[in-house]
C-alpha cells in the first residue's frame, strides 16, 4: 500500500463509500474476504464491501490514484489462488435482480446468485444457463465463459449476454454491449475480472419447459464397464442431451447419504429438457452399462437442480485442476482408469468427464461473428479433478492434479476452462486459459484499459507492453 498506513487508508476510502471498509484485525475482516474454498485464504490490505456502483466508482480510483492492486469476489468458489495484498472487492451486497418476462431477459446485481435468477424466472416459466451449482455467482462464472448444464443445448452462458455495467481500471462506469463497446464487450465474454469490476449484467433467459434429469450410481467396481458404456452412447447423443461422468471417492462424512458414505462409486449426471418418455429412452442404455446402485434419473423439478451433479453446498477446502480434451482417443479409457479407477491410489475425491459438443461448439452468429473470444469450443470432453485439502492427504492432492494433466496431455487440445481451470500452479498454466491468439488480444487490451496492470489477481493476462519485457 505505498507506505499508506493501514488506518489512514481505511478511513480514507471509508469516506468515499456507503459499504463498510475492513482492515486486517477487524472483528469481520475475515469473513468479509472469506472464500467458498475453505484451502484459499485472502489478506487483503482493505477489503471494501461494495453496495452499489458508486461505492465501486469510488474504490477503484481511490485505489487507482495509490497504485493500489484490485481484486474482486463475490461467492469465492472461483477462489483457486489467494489474494495477499491491495484492495478487495467483495459484491456479495449487490443483490439487484429483475427479470423481463417479455424480453425473456434477467438484470442481475454482481452479487446475484444463480439459484436467485432460478427463483425469480420460474413464475415466468423461464430458467438460466447455471451450471452443476447453483450457488456459484451469474457474473463471475458467466465472465469465464460459463458452462452451462444445459450447454449443449443452448452454448456457453457468455453467449447469451446482453449487456454489462463496467467499472473499468481508470474508475468509469461504462455500458458495454455490442453496439457501444464491441471489443470490450467480446474480451469480457472469457475475460474474467481482466478488465475492471461489472457491477451489473443483463441476459436472456429460456422457456423452463419439462426437464428430465439426474444421477444414476454404479458400484466403483464397475468403473470400466460404465466408463466404455460412456463413451459408446455420448457418440450419439442428441446434441441437446447433456452428460457427464464422475469417478467419486466420498468421504465418511454426515453430508453424504448413509449408505455412500466412504464408498467408490461411478456417478453419471443426465440433463434433457423434453418429455419423459424422451428423456427415459435416451438415458436407458446407461441404465444397462453395469449394475445400478442408485438410479435418481426422472422429471426433475427446476428448483432441485442441484441435485443432478450433487456438487458441495457448503464452503469445503479443496484444490482443483481442469483441462480441455478432444474426446475420446484411443487409450484415453485406460489412462483415466488408471488415475481415478478402483486400482487408483490417487488422494482424489472426484475425477469427472464433461461431453462438451453440440451448440458449446458453435461461433457466435449475427452481429456477434467474428467476435469470439471464447476458448474450449474445440473440445470433446472437459476433464475436472478436485482433492480435500485437508490432513493426512493435502500433501499429496497437489501432486496429484499435476500428475493427472501430465498423463492426459496427450488427448488435451493444449487448452482449459477459466472456470474449471483451478489453481494457478505457475503462469504457463495461468496463460493456457485462453488460447494464444486469444491471450495475445486480451493482453493488448489490458495494456489499454489496465496500463498499471491494477487487476493482476487470480485468471489475469499481463498488458503487452509488460509481457514483452517479461519474456
Ligand atoms: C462446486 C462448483 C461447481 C462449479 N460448476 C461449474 C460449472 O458447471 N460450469 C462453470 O462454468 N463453472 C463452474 N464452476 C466454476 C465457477 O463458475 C467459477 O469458480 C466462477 O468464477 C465462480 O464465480 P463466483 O463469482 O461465484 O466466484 P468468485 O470466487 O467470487 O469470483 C471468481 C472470479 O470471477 C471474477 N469475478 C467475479 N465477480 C466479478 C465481477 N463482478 N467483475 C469482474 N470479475 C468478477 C474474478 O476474477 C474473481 O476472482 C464451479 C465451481 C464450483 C466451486
Amino acid at each position: 500500500m505505498q507506505n499508506l498506513p493501514t488506518h489512514t487508508a481505511k478511513t480514507e476510502l471509508q469516506l468515499l463509500v456507503r459499504g463498510l471498509v475492513y482492515a486486517p484485525g477487524d472483528a469481520s475482516y475475515e469473513s468479509e474476504a472469506a472464500a467458498f474454498n475453505l484451502a484459499t485464504r485472502h489478506t487483503p490490505d482493505l477489503v471494501l464491501a461494495a453496495v452499489n456502483a458508486d461505492d465501486v466508482v469510488a474504490a477503484v480510483k481511490w485505489a487507482s490514484a495509490r497504485n493500489m492492486s484490485i481484486s474482486v469476489q463475490s461467492t469465492g468458489h472461483g477462489a483457486a489462488n489467494a489474494i495477499t495484498d491491495g484492495l478487495l472487492i467483495s459484491t456479495r451486497y449487490m443483490l439487484e435482480l429483475s427479470i423481463d418476462p417479455e424480453e425473456q431477459s434477467a438484470r442481475v446485481g454482481a452479487g446475484i446468485r444463480w439459484r436467485d435468477v432460478l427463483r425469480a424466472a420460474a413464475p415466468h416459466g423461464l430458467t438460466g444457463l447455471h451450471g452443476s451449482t447453483t450457488d456459484v455467482g451469474v457474473v463471475g462464472y458467466t465472465l469465464g465463459g460459463g458452462l452451462p448444464l444445459l450447454g449443449r443445448k443452448y452454448g456457453f452462458a457468455s453467449d447469451h449476454v446482453l449487456a454489462f455495467d463496467l467499472v473499468t481500471p481508470d474508475g468509469e462506469l461504462r455500458r458495454v454491449d455490442l453496439v457501444s463497446e464491441p471489443r470490450l464487450f467480446s474480451l469480457l465474454r472469457d475475460g474474467k475480472g481482466n478488465f475492471g469490476i461489472v457491477t451489473a449484467m443483463e441476459f436472456s433467459l429460456f422457456p423452463a419447459g419439462q426437464l428430465y434429469a439426474g444421477g444414476i450410481f454404479y458400484d466403483g467396481v464397475h468403473a470400466k464397464d460404465v466408463l466404455a458404456g460412456f463413451r459408446s452412447w455420448t457418440r450419439d447423443l442428441p446434441l441437446g442431451a447433456s452428460a457427464s461422468l464422475a469417478f467419486l471417492r466420498l468421504p465418511d462424512m454426515e453430508e453424504v447419504p448413509a449408505f455412500l458414505r466412504g464408498t467408490f462409486v461411478m456417478h453419471l449426471r443426465f440433463a434433457w429438457q423434453g418429455s419423459e418418455a424422451e428423456g427415459a429412452a435416451l438415458v436407458a442404455p446407461m441404465r444397462a452399462a453395469a449394475p445400478v446402485l442408485v438410479n435418481a434419473v426422472g422429471p426433475l423439478p427446476y428448483d432441485r437442480v442441484d441435485e443432478i451433479h450433487a456438487d458441495p453446498q457448503h464452503p469445503v477446502p479443496v484444490r482443483e485442476g481442469g483441462m480441455l480434451l478432444k474426446g475420446f482417443g484411443p487409450g484415453l479409457e485406460g489412462v483415466l482408469l488408471d488415475l481415478a479407477g478402483p486400482d487408483s491410489r490417487a488422494p482424489l475425491l472426484l475425477t469427472e468427464i464433461r461431453l462438451m459438443g453440440g451448440a458449446l461448439a458453435e461461433p457466435l452468429a449475427g452481429a456477434a461473428a467474428g467476435a469470439d473470444c471464447l476458448g474450449g469450443r474445440d473440445a470433446g470432453l472437459s476433464f475436472f479433478t478436485v482433492g480435500i485439502m485437508a490432513p493426512p492427504i493435502a500433501h499429496l492432492v497437489p501432486e496429484a492434479i499435476e500428475a493427472a494433466r501430465a498423463a492426459l496431455k496427450p488427448y488435451g487440445t493444449g487448452g482449459t476452462l477459466v472456470n474449471l481451470h483451478g489453481h494457478l500452479a505457475s503462469p504457463d498454466l495461468a496463460a493456457s486459459a485462453w488460447p494464444e491468439e486469444l491471450r495475445g488480444k486480451m493482453a493488448a487490451a489490458k495494456a489499454e484499459f489496465d496500463p498499471k496492470n491494477l487487476f493482476r489477481h487470480g485468471h489475469a493476462v499481463l498488458p503487452l507492453v509488460q509481457e514483452a519485457a517479461a519474456a
